[in-house]
């Protein structure tokens, strides 16, 4: 039977997708990555057409994303993200005990909104689409705008890849349009969403979500600026290659990362001094670069308009004739703390505001007036007292870096890429490492069932991690 519909397909193919066993699951994926490093140079060349980005930066992210997809196939296999739990019958126990058995179950059919900034890392074939397909639950993609043909080009080699491993027709689908993005959201098949853009745009799907007569959950990846703190030590010690990093990670792929640092908090000393001067070298070196889309140039345009600094405060890179050249808004602590509102606001874009303190002791407060971000960055020396501060930022972010930059999210079991409103809409979850997959799981607890009617992984033999009456039981 052939649908038209996506979400009607992906509500039919709900089923077999969750029963269908962890090895049958971890094959579709495996077939994913095999199909996207198969097609890479199509891919690739579409890639670069529609989005500035260079084809360098495109195959390593091809490479990403099959990558993802294989890490979430071991996830799969592996099944400690069913989190199967066991408390046997235990009738001298007041209350009583019953048979309990606890697994995580596919939520249903989710809805992906695709990023911008990554047209393969965090699109058709993203992430949130690898988590969900891995957790059983089909997808439907919102394709983003900024990479159209890319997406309907991936979306159609996905689905042939995903026929020819025996899938079920549906699991993975593709809606375009601004309308349909917004009636896929509504659509009561819909059991949760991904998302990655805006803080606007994420907040009103978001709210969307939560209207339904059946609200779903919106695990939206918004707006973040990443602060960074350098001590007095650090720019003393480093100066030149705090400086060196820092151009380059707020430059890279012309700054369009969630996790660009976008303010940095240096000291107003002579060390500082010499920090500044590297940096307005380097990036004196650091050329223009055409942005992802003319909205997005634009919106650069318009917030470093919107600045409203003397020249002195706003040092440029090398300006060529095409893109935007990168900027570095230099401004002391009183003038931010006098518009923190606009000094810590996301811009997508090669920019970062480098702010000098005078005294540490201004740093709480200062960092008090930021929003939640997706990382915090501290540049120290091992003679640095930073324990107050890094409790601090700890709270306020998802993942704390040392003496090293954020850009780049490395795959791993431990990664967490998240971070309190409006880094994320649910400061509990991640999109990038194994934990994304259980965004698109929930629970469900057997009571006295009769064997033939578990799931295999709560039965008394599965083979994969579980606790049993308060003990982790290993394969
Ligand atoms: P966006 O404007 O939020 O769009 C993202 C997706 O959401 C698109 O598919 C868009 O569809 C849809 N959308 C947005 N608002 C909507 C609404 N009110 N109703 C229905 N659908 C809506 O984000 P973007 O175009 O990728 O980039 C714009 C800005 O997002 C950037 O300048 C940056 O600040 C931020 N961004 C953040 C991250 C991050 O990881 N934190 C990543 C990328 C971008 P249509 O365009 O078809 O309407």
């Amino acid at each position: 039977m052939t649908h038209r519909d996506p979400v009607a397909a992906a509500a039919d193919a709900a089923a077999p997708a969750a029963s269908a066993s962890r090895a049958r699951r971890a094959a579709w994926l495996d077939a994913l990555a095999t199909m996207l490093e198969r097609n890479r140079e199509e891919l690739v060349a579409i890639a670069a057409e529609e989005t500035h980005l260079t084809a360098a930066r495109l195959d390593g992210e091809v490479t990403r994303t099959a990558a993802q997809l294989r890490f979430f196939a071991e996830v799969v296999l592996d099944g400690s993200y069913l989190e199967a739990t066991i408390d046997t019958a235990d009738d001298t126990r007041t209350p009583p005990r019953p048979d309990l058995r606890r697994i995580l179950r596919p939520i249903g059919p989710v809805g992906v909104f695709a990023a911008s900034n990554f047209p393969f890392a965090f699109s058709v074939l993203g992430n949130d689409t690898a988590s969900a397909l891995a957790a059983g639950c089909p997808v439907v993609v919102k394709a983003h705008p900024g990479h159209p043909r890319l997406s309907r080009r991936v979306a159609e080699l996905s689905r042939l890849g995903l026929v020819e491993a025996g899938a079920p027709e549906g699991l993975l689908g593709m809606v375009q349009g601004m309308e349909e993005g917004v009636a896929l959201v509504r659509h009561p098949a819909i059991r949760a969403i991904g998302f990655t853009g805006s803080t606007t745009g994420g907040r009103a799907l978001f709210d969307l979500a939560s209207a339904r007569p059946a609200p779903i959950p919106f695990y939206g990846e918004l707006g973040s600026i990443n602060p960074v703190v350098v001590t007095e030590d650090a720019a003393r010690a480093r100066a030149e290659s705090i400086a060196t990093g820092l151009v380059g990670s707020f430059t890279r792929d012309g700054g369009q990362y969630c996790t660009k640092p976008g303010l940095v908090f240096i000291p107003d000393t002579d060390a500082g001094e010499l920090l500044l001067s590297a940096l307005s070298d380097h990036l004196a070196l650091a050329p223009s670069q055409a942005l992802l889309t003319e909205q997005m140039t634009t919106a650069f345009d318009d917030h470093l308009d919107a600045a409203d600094l003397g020249e002195d405060d706003v040092l440029r890179g090398y300006a060529t004739d095409e893109g935007t050249a990168p900027i570095i808004i230099t401004i002391d602590m009183e003038q931010f703390l006098s518009r923190p509102e606009y000094f810590a606001e996301e811009c997508f874009g090669p920019l970062t505001v480098v702010v000098r303190y005078h005294d540490r002791l201004d740093l709480p407060h200062a960092l008090e007036s930021i929003e939640g971000s997706l990382t915090a960055t501290l540049h120290m020396e091992p003679s640095d007292d930073v324990t107050a501060l890094v409790d601090q930022l700890t709270a306020r972010v998802g993942r704390v870096i040392f003496n090293g930059w954020p850009t780049g999210v490395a795959i791993a079991w431990s990664q967490h890429h998240g971070g309190p409103w409006p880094a994320t809409t649910a400061s509990v979850h991640t999109s990038v490492g194994a934990s994304a997959i259980r965004r698109f799981l929930t629970p469900t607890v057997y009571q006295d069932c009769p064997p033939r009617l578990l799931p295999p992984e709560l039965s008394d033999d599965s083979d994969i991690p579980r606790r049993i009456d308060g003990i982790l039981v290993l394969p």
